[in-house]
């Protein structure tokens, strides 16, 4: 029942437009190519990117369902009734209908969404907006080079921290990359952009796709300049540690047991390159960088550029993502959890940021 699954996944959840705009073509997804050389790679210093997609090891186990409301959920258990999942809101449900999933190779995650909008441009253009736009079109280029991705949301849809790194967890993929922009307040302007991509402190497979995201990000963003870039402290590869506990601070860094990285794009608070999010080039050159990173980070051995050290920490409050107020989505087809399945095997919630 689940050999297709990764090929339904792919069907249900690339947006047509996002697709359109990239003139990606979605045909490869339900073959995918065990290799591909890119050839729209513009550098002269970086060498064409051989792309092979390892293989998936599907084992045909539930981990993750697409619900026919289009919500990406853990799948904790499956039983005759259906599936059971843990809802964004971190409950416990039983869903009957949706696109179960038992790998993927990468999970990418478009930052807020819902009552959480994240930074909000002078325009009133969200960050969860754009994010999600960034996302969808990074998996469409992922999935023309052979890899199974996924969205952990689809919608504009608030989805706690904790649901989100169990959905990657719980697949296994290989990384994931939470994706974001900044407000940024007032900041120096640099002479590139100040992208800023933090790895986990203790994984160097999470430090190396830092380095090749901040190093495709200045190659495919620079040329956009149109005056200047805001450029923090941070800017580079880094890693931002808590204040008081010395662990990663970023709760999408800090909590997945998944090799993953959180990326700060570009700025919404400048307001040169907020005029550039409107654009489609520049956000399909940022899913682009995304694309490149990930596939050098599978195929080839390179470290990476632009690490910096951290400038600064920060103490774990205030940052959104956790599950006050959290209102679950409709989850479509639903049912009664069995009288005699055991909650208790499936974990607890540990909401502490
Ligand atoms: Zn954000």
């Amino acid at each position: 029942m689940w050999v297709a699954v990764a090929v339904l996944m792919g069907c249900s959840s690339v947006d047509p437009a996002a697709v359109a705009i990239d003139q990606v073509s979605d045909a490869t997804a339900t073959t995918p190519p065990t290799s591909e050389t890119t050839t729209t790679h513009s550098s002269t210093t970086i060498a064409p990117t051989t792309t092979v997609a390892p293989p998936l090891d599907a084992d045909g186990v539930a981990r993750a369902l697409v619900t026919e409301t289009d919500i990406v959920v853990p799948v904790l258990a499956t039983v005759d009734e259906g599936f059971v999942v843990r809802t964004p809101c971190q409950e416990l449900a039983l869903v009957t209908a949706g696109e179960p999933l038992d790998r993927v190779h990468v999970v990418l995650d478009p930052g807020h969404g819902g009552s959480e909008p994240g930074a909000v441009g002078s325009n009133g253009r969200t960050e969860a907006s754009i994010n999600l736009r960034v996302a969808e079109i990074a998996q469409a280029k992922l999935r023309s080079r052979g890899f199974a991705v996924l969205l952990t949301r689809t919608s504009d849809t608030r989805v706690p921290i904790l649901t989100r790194v169990e959905i990657a967890d719980n697949l296994g993929a290989d990384v994931l990359v939470s994706i974001h922009h900044q407000g940024g307040g007032e900041l120096p302007i640099g002479p590139v952009p100040g992208t800023e991509v933090y790895y986990q402190q203790e994984s160097d497979d999470s430090r190396r796709l830092a380095g090749l995201l901040r190093e495709e990000a200045i190659e495919e963003l620079t040329p956009f300049d149109a005056g200047g870039w805001f450029a923090g402290p941070d800017a580079g590869a880094t890693y931002r540690p808590d204040a008081e506990t010395g662990e990663d601070f970023y709760g999408m860094v800090r909590r997945p047991r998944t090799t993953a990285v959180l990326a700060e794009m570009s700025f919404l608070g400048n307001p040169i390159e907020l005029e550039l999010l409107g654009t489609r080039q520049f956000l399909v050159a940022e899913a682009q960088a995304i694309s490149d990173a990930v596939a050098r980070w599978f195929s080839t051995d390179d470290a990476g550029s632009g690490f910096a050290e951290p400038s600064f920490s920060l103490t774990s409050s205030g940052g959104g993502g956790g599950l006050g107020g959290c209102e679950d989505p409709d989850l479509g087809a639903v049912g009664e959890i069995p009288v005699d399945f055991d909650r208790a095997s499936v974990g607890g919630v540990d909401d502490s940021g």
